[in-house]
């Protein structure tokens, strides 16, 4: 008899138009591992008879996105010590029988913040954004020893909620406020990085930007969590005004590569999965 497939796949909902899958196979692929990566929608419904089906021997763990990152948190046995420090989990990985939550979110976005060469040490850092990917990143940079986190948010109370759990568990100081032009125009001058941790900018709404590019000035680095586009309008003005700036492709990814690795205990061929990423999105969209 022959045993079942092996598998891994990405639980979100919606998960169709994830592209986990496309630069994750093609990892597996190339390294002639044979595990299929298959996308796992899920009706919130349905979350835990999902999770509890990860438990047959075929399934080597899985990719989590939204809106599940925090939810699925209570269905696993355990977790890593930065899943437990974000409360959310994007990888699961199977050891023993047992399902661990990992968050590689973090580390990748610190080592996409690495090819542009911005070190977060004694720096000022303005997230805009409050949600599920502010708070992996927030904790993330927490650790570096930033000079200061600025956290704007529309909904000043959630940036509020977010500064208070950082300031709970690591020694950063964290100044929350409201996202407003006012605002901005206050603390951009005194920003070192700005982040985008909005889905502002993205398809199919690619003209807005988080930020007035008038705001913009040389030498300040800007890191756009947006990937598709793969050049946010954030970026491009950013770089015509003389910044350095990234596109969120880098931290999708290297947070993957690190899943990978954590699966299959072998290191993730990036280039590749960065090239097949950028195809799939720079791709002319399919007729009919
Ligand atoms: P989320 O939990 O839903 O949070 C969305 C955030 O965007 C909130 O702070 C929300 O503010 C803000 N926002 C949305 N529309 C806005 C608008 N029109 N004006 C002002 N603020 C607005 O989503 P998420 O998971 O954090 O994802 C945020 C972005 O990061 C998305 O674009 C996602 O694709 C991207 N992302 C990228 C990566 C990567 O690897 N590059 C990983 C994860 C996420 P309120 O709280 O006021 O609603």
């Amino acid at each position: 008899m022959t045993s079942p497939e092996r598998k891994i796949g990405i639980i979100g909902y919606p998960a169709q138009h994830s592209l986990s899958p496309i630069f994750q196979q093609a990892a597996l692929d190339t390294l002639n591992i044979d595990i299929k990566y298959e996308i796992w929608e899920t009706h919130p419904d349905d979350l835990e008879s999902v999770v509890a089906s990860l438990r047959a021997p075929n399934i080597e763990g899985a990719n989590v996105t939204k809106p599940f990152k925090e939810k699925i948190v209570p269905f696993l046995d355990s977790l890593d010590l930065s899943a437990q420090q974000i409360g959310a989990v994007n990888t699961i990985v199977k050891s023993d029988g047992m399902l661990i939550g990992h968050n590689t979110d973090g580390i990748g976005f610190l080592e996409a913040l690495g090819d542009i060469l911005f070190t977060p040490q004694k720096k000022n850092i303005l997230i805009i954004g409050a949600g599920g990917a502010s708070r992996s990143i927030a904790f993330a940079l927490a650790h570096e020893n930033p000079s200061q986190i600025i956290i704007a948010n529309r909904d000043k109370d959630r940036a509020v909620n977010l500064a208070q759990s950082l300031i709970a568990t690591t020694p950063t100081t964290v100044v929350p406020i409201e996202f407003t032009t006012a605002t901005l125009q206050e603390w951009i001058p005194k920003s070192d990085l700005i982040i985008n941790a909005t889905s502002i900018g993205m398809r199919p709404a690619e003209d807005l930007s988080p930020v007035p590019s008038m705001l913009i000035r040389k030498n300040i680095f800007v890191y756009d969590l947006v990937y598709n586009p793969i050049e946010t309008v954030l970026v491009k003005s950013a770089r015509c005004r003389g910044a350095v700036a990234a596109g969120g492709l880098s931290m999708l990814v290297y947070q993957g590569a690190h899943a990978f690795t954590l699966w299959t205990g072998m290191i993730a061929p990036r280039d590749l999965m960065m090239r097949t990423a950028t195809a799939h999105i720079e791709r002319p969209p399919s007729i009919g």
